[in-house]
């Protein structure tokens, strides 16, 4: 069996390979195992002197890279180039940190006790198509500083970037069997290392469905998992914000990535007595949001991941329709940018859509606006825009939500933690604090 690659914008065929099982999967399981030993052992000096190296190969590859994710994703190319910046900044990132990771002495009676940062083991990487490898990353950089072995399932629509790290990896001279990527079924694969009793531990990005059924699976084997699922973001827009830069700001933070974002502000909630101006405003900018060919450096907005992507997409869009923008003719899984106006409890403003559709709802007062912005079973991000310093802090700190930005649409940053609340998932990537999930904290007492 082979996984048909295709460019989710010409609809052409650009790769065909070989597709993983369970028996390849075992394998690649019993390669890391193996791997693992001398990995864990060497110096921290030189294993972030090797994700040091792999990091600038990244970057001497990155034009590269970057078309490979573009042509894989649909993705406009000057985005898939910020992101493999990203990836680069990641590993420069955990290999300045391998040394960086300190355990403790805790004063107790009668000796000296202290604690050590012991790696899991193998560790099983499961990723999703939207932001391939920059999410491939976000894994891999804490799981390697920590001195994991790895198995790295990407999506079976978007393998090929990984596919060229995993060679990248072993030109910078991390050792064979320390990364192994497998192409192969989220069921067949992505399931047989969730279960495997060699993996220590999963590192999940994905959908919330597929999450609730890997922590399941995980019980088994009584795994560590950490879970990055979906979202339902409010960008919540107060009357005394600067209207003109949240409406400009507002349209990339839903339409980047044609919306295929887990982090999407897909829901506009802006204070009633600034909502015609606002809904003004945002319908411009939005006819602003140039799509068309991901290859061109000016594009802003490429296709959808499939026409079944597209099918689900389009489903989500039945009601008032302020805004539907232009798409490319011909061949392409292309979705106009959509604006919708909705209420908080219409589908649309409730589930993922994971496409080019904002929802725009009207907020009484602030209290209206933290009420709104949590009556959702997702809490993975979202933005505030206010003059306010005090109200942005007090709002803040009443939405329940775990990556927060104030007069700015931004999510992640190689050095901040990044996560979700609720239903979208626990743990914490990027930054210092990713290292807890890929380390177990050992005490030692020593009578004195
Ligand atoms: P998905 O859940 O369908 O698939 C994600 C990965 O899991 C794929 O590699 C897939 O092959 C694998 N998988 C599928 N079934 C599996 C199983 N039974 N056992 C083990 N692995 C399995 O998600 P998707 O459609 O690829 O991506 C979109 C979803 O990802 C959205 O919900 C989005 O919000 C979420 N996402 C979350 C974040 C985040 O950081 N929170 C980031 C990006 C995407």
């Amino acid at each position: 069996m082979s996984v048909t690659v295709v460019n989710p914008a010409t609809e052409e065929r650009i790769a065909e390979l070989e597709q993983a099982g369970v028996d390849e999967t075992d394998a690649a399981v019993a390669r890391a195992k193996e791997a693992f030993p001398a990995w864990r052992d060497v110096a921290p000096n030189d294993r972030a002197r090797l994700l040091r190296r792999l990091a600038t190969l990244v970057e001497e590859h990155g034009e590269e890279l970057a078309r490979i994710e573009s042509q894989n994703v649909g993705k406009p190319i000057s985005g898939a180039r910020a992101e493999i910046g990203m990836v680069a900044n990641v590993f420069h990132f955990y290999a300045g940190a391998v040394e960086k990771h300190y355990g403790e002495t805790i004063p107790v009676a009668g000796g000296v006790d202290v604690t050590f940062r012991e790696p899991l083991g193998v560790v099983g990487l499961i990723v999703p198509w939207n932001f391939p490898l920059n999410i491939s990353s976000w894994k891999l950089g804490p799981a390697l500083a920590c001195g994991n072995t790895v198995v790295l399932k990407p999506a079976e629509l978007t393998p090929l970037s990984a596919l060229r790290l995993a060679e990248l990896v072993l030109e910078a001279g991390i050792p064979e069997g320390v990364v192994n990527v497998l192409v192969g079924k989220g069921s067949v694969v992505g399931a047989r290392l969730v279960e495997h009793p060699d993996v220590a531990k999963i590192g999940f990005t994905g959908s919330t469905e597929v999450g609730r059924g890997i922590m399941q699976a995980a019980a088994g084997t009584i795994k560590r998992v950490t879970l990055e699922l979906g979202g339902k973001s409010a960008n919540v827009i107060f009357e005394d914000a600067d209207l003109e830069a949240a409406a400009a700001s507002a349209p990339y933070a839903v339409f980047d990535n044609a919306g295929q974002d887990c982090c999407a502000r897909s829901r506009i909630l802006v204070q009633r007595s600034v909502y015609d101006r606002f809904a003004e405003l945002l319908v411009e900018a939005t006819r602003d949001v140039r799509v068309g060919d991901p290859a061109d450096d000016a594009t802003e907005m490429g296709p959808l991941i499939s026409a079944q992507h597209r099918e689900t997409v389009a489903s989500f869009v039945n009601g008032d329709v302020l805004f539907s923008g232009e798409t490319p003719s011909g061949p392409g899984y292309w979705f106009p940018a959509t604006l919708v106006e909705a209420s908080n409890e219409d589908r649309i403003a409730r589930e993922e859509v994971f496409g080019p559709v904002a929802a725009l709802i009207p907020f009484e007062d602030e209290a209206d606006a933290v009420r709104q912005a949590n009556d959702t079973p997702y809490g993975l991000s979202g933005s505030i825009w206010t003059r306010d310093g005090a109200r942005a802090l007090r709002v803040a700190r009443a939405i329940d939500t775990g990556v927060l930005s104030v007069n700015s649409n931004s999510s992640v940053r190689h050095s901040t933690p990044f996560g979700g609340f609720k239903q979208s998932g626990f743990g914490r990537e990027l930054g210092m604090h990713a290292l807890e999930s890929y380390s177990e904290i050992k005490n030692v007492y020593i009578a004195t």
